[in-house]
């Protein structure tokens, strides 16, 4: 007789998964960890996580500990140079203090929203990035599955988990 792991409780599309994760970068630096905290849920298949993580989830079936390695194009993308700018520190609110790594909404010249991140202030100008700050990385997640369950139909309709605590929008 052999014995299977329910199917049920793999990880698949439509199947709320909670994960404890440790996320290092090439030289072994610590970037990221869910140590400490609640275990991330995410709904599988609907672009929660980065696509490299959960192509390495899928299938696999709670209890299991996995270290998935994700390039930068199933990661956060290629870092793009010209994604540099230099603009001037006006363009900021006068009543935050600057500091590498903040994050900010930006319109860019097509008037499409997007994110920015502070590089390096000096001082009257600002260095921003409109690349993800881990783009062009590689990624190093060592992941042990703490949950799998099925999604709610609302979960499923609105692309993510809701949790035990309810949901914030
Ligand atoms: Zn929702």
């Amino acid at each position: 007789m052999s014995i299977h792991k329910n199917a049920s409780q793999t990880v698949s599309d439509g199947k709320v998964v909670s994960i404890h994760y440790k996320l290092t970068d090439d030289a072994g630096e610590l970037i990221d960890s869910s140590e400490g905290s609640e275990p991330l849920e995410y709904l599988h298949g609907a672009g929660n996580i980065v696509s490299g993580l959960e192509e390495g989830l899928a299938g696999r079936a709670s209890g299991d500990a996995l270290d998935v390695r994700v390039a930068p194009d199933k990661g956060y993308g290629a870092h793009d140079p010209r994604g540099l700018q230099r603009i001037p520190r006006g363009a900021f609110p006068e009543d935050v203090d600057l500091e590498p790594g903040m994050q900010f909404g930006a319109e860019d010249p097509q008037g499409e929203s997007t994110t920015v991140w502070i590089v390096k202030v000096e001082s009257d100008q600002v260095v921003i990035d409109t690349n993800h700050p881990l783009a062009g990385k590689t990624l190093h997640f060592a992941v042990k599955i703490a949950g799998v369950r099925d999604a709610t139909r609302e979960e499923i309709a609105h692309g993510h988990p809701h949790g035990p605590h309810g949901h914030h929008h």
